[in-house]
């Protein structure tokens, strides 16, 4: 097993990979080798190895306390090198579309408002509304998804791409906001959009582990998969996106990542 000669934080644990879904975790765990659980905190974490990797792979369940309880999980048992969230988003900005992926550059809740004691979005007491994810960690995502999107056929086949409405799916990096709710009305991504036009996606649990990661010096970046316009159409076929789509990317993106970077 490799083993990352200057992880940047000092540590030298395994990867943490999370997911909200169950049907994301569900495609990666058969590839883990020497796979073992470990149930803490009403989560099953599951060690092993992945393309030379030690790693840990959780489901967090959805929002923002199922995803930074278990990331503090993530940290304090295990000693993670470096923490990355895998799954779906809606798309805010325009021009982002189903089947195009976003890796973190920084990562906001966007419901969080203790104005007018703090400013709109600030974490009180953190002095940040932005949380940075880390660069070395999503240029890194970022060539690899980069590299899996190249060849989209290969991966979904013409098929699903067709009945996804996927032509040529790009990859974006920047801003993903997080809130304990799914967007699912036109009405609402438009307010998110008029109040953050910076902001890529919205999804419900990256900003909440990048809150966590900070705190603790872990490195951490999100990609998600594009599912939905965050609009009146949002939730149409959301179970098979995952399946066809989503699954097969992150599977994808984060076996070229750690067979590629070694982790970090
Ligand atoms: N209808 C889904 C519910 C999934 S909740 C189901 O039947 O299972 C949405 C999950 O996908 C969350 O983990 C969230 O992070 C992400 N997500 C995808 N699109 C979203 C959107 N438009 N708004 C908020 N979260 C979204």
């Amino acid at each position: 097993m490799n083993t990352p000669s200057s992880p940047s934080n000092g540590h030298s644990g395994p990867v943490g990979i999370i997911a909200a879904l169950h049907q994301e975790i569900s495609e990666l765990l058969p590839l883990l080798l020497d796979a073992r659980s470990v149930r803490i905190g009403s989560r099953d974490f599951w060690t092993g190895e992945l393309d030379g990797q030690a790693v840990v792979v959780v489901l967090s369940r959805i929002g923002k306390v199922a995803a930074a309880s278990t990331t503090v999980a993530l940290i304090t048992h295990f000693g993670v090198r470096a923490v990355v969230f895998a799954g779906v988003a809606g798309a805010l900005a325009p021009g982002v579309s189903v089947g195009d992926v976003v890796v973190s550059a920084e990562l906001l809740q966007h419901d969080v408002d203790a104005s007018p004691l703090f400013p709109r979005w600030e974490i009180p007491l953190t002095g940040m509304a932005r949380f940075p994810a880390d660069t070395a960690l999503a240029r890194g995502l970022l060539e690899s998804a980069t590299a899996v999107l190249a060849d989209p056929q290969a991966l979904l086949g013409a098929v699903v791409m067709q009945a996804f409405g996927i032509t040529e799916p790009q990859v974006y990096n920047g801003l993903i906001v997080s809130g304990d709710r799914f967007v699912c009305t036109s009405a609402e991504s438009t307010v998110l959009r008029q109040a953050l036009p910076d902001a890529l996606a919205v999804e419900m649990e990256g900003a909440a582990v990048a809150q966590v990661c900070h705190e603790w010096g872990v490195p951490f970046a999100a990609i998600r998969t594009i599912s939905d316009r965050a609009d009146d159409a949002a939730s149409v076929d959301f179970a098979q996106f995952i399946a066809e789509v989503d699954s097969r990317y992150s599977v994808a993106i984060l076996r070229k990542w750690l067979s590629m970077a070694g982790g970090v």
